[in-house]
């Protein structure tokens, strides 16, 4: 695996609506991000959980999906380019001289000044499929997300699942794979009907296969797959694959940010409420992770949460600069930044 290092001012862990919104507010007093989060895209909860459904409660919105908010939010941070950092995973949180290190399992290290933590209710993080001994191959040529396409060129793939993932790697992936192979329990699909239509009509081009069943065995050693045994109407059989992507949905958990040595209370970590700082100095938490005296979880108090906290981190990131209270609406500095004046 390739290392990757980066410096800046920032580092956000997550990219839900309120990591988002902590960009702009960054941005403003010219604080650089690098956002990074476990999932493929921005928009956490809202992106992941309910794209589709509205919301009736962003200030200036009376009604608004998930995603279009999302969308929203994004665009309104483009003036910044914040870097992202998607399907990975924050494992470690180091205090140096001048900041942090921050590390990924992707193999991605940050050195910072600032640290936030808009981890929301945790890290999505993949369903295991009830395989027994699958633990053995994940890693190797079991994988629950897709990093690199080119990593399963050549490959006799295996595909497990009826969602949008499970469809939308299907598709993706057919041209790359030496053969390809979706697995779902029942020929009912809960991904959008094109994709499955589009898979129907690459099974009758004989460009993939698709098996009715379940996956109840793994067979290969040092953990790499050579087959795998599927239960369906034609009874148990033998597929040949030499890469697995189970797609089974995500659940959140804490993850890593329970073993960084902060106030925690009830898997939430403590702030105050003027800087939204945890119990370690240079680090903040906003969102859903955060804990205080009368905390609601809502998207609107996420974002009142970044604009003090985005006040803090600029002394702690530029100590001998003044902070000047401005309007977007009044302040050509403000509108220079944000590339409309
Ligand atoms: C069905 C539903 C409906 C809702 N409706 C409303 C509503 O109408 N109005 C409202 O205000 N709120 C609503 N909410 C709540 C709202 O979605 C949350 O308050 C909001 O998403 C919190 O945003 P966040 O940025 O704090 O965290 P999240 O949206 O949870 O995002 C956190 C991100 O951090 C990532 N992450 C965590 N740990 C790590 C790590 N170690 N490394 C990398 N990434 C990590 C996660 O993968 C996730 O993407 C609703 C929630 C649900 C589930």
């Amino acid at each position: 695996m390739t290392s990757n290092f980066a410096e800046t001012d920032v580092v956000i862990v997550g990219a839900g609506p309120c990591a988002l919104f902590a960009v702009f507010e960054l941005g403003l007093l010219d604080l650089k991000c690098h956002l990074i989060d476990i999932l493929d895209r921005p928009g956490g909860q809202c992106a992941e959980l309910y794209p589709e459904k509205p919301i009736y409660d962003i200030p200036g919105w009376p009604i608004i999906s998930g995603q279009g908010l999302v969308d929203k939010l994004t665009e309104q941070i483009r003036p910044f380019g914040a870097e992202y950092h998607f399907g990975e995973m924050v494992t470690e949180l180091e205090r140096t001289d001048g900041g942090f290190r921050v590390r990924t399992d992707g193999n991605t290290t940050i050195a910072c000044k600032v640290v936030v933590i808009a981890a929301g209710g945790g890290s999505f993080q993949p369903k295991r499929p009830p395989i027994p001994g699958i633990e053995a191959y994940e890693g190797k040529s079991v994988f629950y997300s897709v990093r690199r396409m080119e990593d399963f060129r050549g490959h006799d793939l295996l595909v497990v699942g009826g969602g949008d993932s499970a469809l939308d790697w299907t598709l993706n992936l057919q041209p790359l794979a030496r053969k390809l192979t979706l697995v779902h329990r029942r020929p009912d699909f809960r991904a959008a009907p094109d994709s499955v239509n589009k898979m129907y009509a690459m099974q009758e081009m004989r460009q993939l296969e698709f098996e009715v069943g379940q996956v109840t065995g793994l067979i290969g050693s040092d953990g790499m797959l050579q087959a795998a045994l599927i239960k369906g109407p034609r009874g148990e059989v033998e597929v040949p694959c030499t890469r697995m992507l189970p797609f089974f949905g995500l659940t959140m958990k804490l993850g890593p940010v329970a073993h960084w040595g902060l106030n925690l209370h009830e898997e939430l970590i403590a702030v105050d409420t003027e800087r939204f700082e945890t119990s370690e100095p240079g680090i903040y938490a906003i969102g859903d992770i955060n804990r205080y005296p009368g905390k609601l979880k809502l998207i609107l108090s996420g974002f009142h949460e970044a604009a003090l906290m985005s006040q803090a981190a600029k002394r702690v990131v530029h100590p001998n600069q003044r902070i000047v209270f401005q309007y977007t609406t009044s302040s050509t500095s403000l509108q220079k930044k944000l590339g409309v004046a």
